[in-house]
Order: structure tokens, then C-alpha cells, then sequence
């Protein structure tokens, strides 16, 4: 069966009140965070400072260390199965200009409960419980 392997992040920013996080609507239709293939020749923090950049145009991230979540899933296209694995880290930006790319048909900033009862899939879902938990056990 084809494997597919992606990179992603959970991007956030810390406004006046709680940390927001980013989410982009697919033009597939589900919401969930930045990601895409990690291409020849590119390690996973490469792959995710290139595919923020192309998704959403914010160029300046910094890396929370130690936080990297991974996903399993298995999706159908045009009749063949592909069993697709993304790697997850978490980045800060100061930015709340984002500029889409033709990928995704939507964004939005929210806070963690709004994020999680937007978010499409369970264990996206579950990747942004540990990240919040990791922003709230880490000092500023
Ligand atoms: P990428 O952003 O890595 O380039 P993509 O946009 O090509 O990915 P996916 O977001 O992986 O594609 O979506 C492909 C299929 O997998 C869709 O049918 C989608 O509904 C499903 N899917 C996406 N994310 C998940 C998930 N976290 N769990 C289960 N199914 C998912």
C-alpha cells in the first residue's frame, strides 16, 4: 500500500488573553493544521518551515523544543488506499497576518476550546491537548 509521509505544525501566538492557535479549512473539507509532504533531500523542520511559509506566509517561527506528535491515518483516493503518517511540531509566531495559499479555502485563529471543537479529526485533536499542555508548562 502507498505510505505517505507529512510534516505539520501546530502554530500559535500568544494574544492579551489565551494562546490562539491556527487552522485552515481544506478545500477537502476538514479543518486541521499546517502540513504537507516532506520532500527529497528535506529533514521534518524543514519540511514545516517551508510548508508554513507556502501555507500561510509567516516566515519567522520559533520551534518549542522537545514537542514532536505523531499521527497515523489511512484515507482512500480515487479507489486506492494510502496509509499516511504527519509528524507534528509546535512553533510561535508574533504574526496574525496570513496570507492562504490556493490549498486551503479558510483560516482561523482560535483559542484552545474553539480550536478543539473546530478541528475535523480525534487525533489532531489529541496533538493540540499536548501542545497547549506544553505551552502552559513552559515559561515565557
Ligand atoms: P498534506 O497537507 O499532507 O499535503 P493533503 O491535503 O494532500 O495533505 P490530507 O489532509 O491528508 O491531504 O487529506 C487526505 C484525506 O485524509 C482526506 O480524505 C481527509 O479527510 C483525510 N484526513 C486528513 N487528515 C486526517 C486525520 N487526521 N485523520 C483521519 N483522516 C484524515
Amino acid at each position: 500500500m502507498p505510505r505517505e509521509i507529512s510534516a505539520g505544525a501546530v502554530i500559535f501566538r500568544r494574544s492579551k488573553e489565551d494562546p490562539e492557535y491556527l487552522l485552515l479549512h481544506y478545500g477537502l473539507g476538514h479543518w486541521d493544521f499546517v502540513k504537507g509532504n516532506i520532500e527529497k533531500g528535506e529533514d521534518e523542520k524543514e519540511t514545516v518551515q517551508r510548508e508554513v511559509v507556502e501555507e500561510t506566509g509567516i516566515g519567522n517561527v520559533s520551534f518549542v523544543e522537545g514537542f514532536r506528535e505523531v499521527i497515523k491515518y489511512f484515507y482512500r483516493w480515487k479507489g486506492q488506499g494510502i496509509f499516511k503518517i504527519v509528524i507534528f511540531y509546535l512553533v510561535e509566531t508574533r504574526r496574525r497576518q496570513v496570507a492562504l495559499s490556493r490549498e486551503h479555502i479558510g483560516y482561523r485563529w482560535l483559542p484552545y476550546e474553539k480550536a478543539t471543537t473546530q478541528l475535523t479529526f480525534q487525533n489532531s485533536k489529541q496533538v493540540l491537548l499536548k501542545a497547549k499542555s506544553a505551552i502552559e508548562g513552559k515559561s515565557e
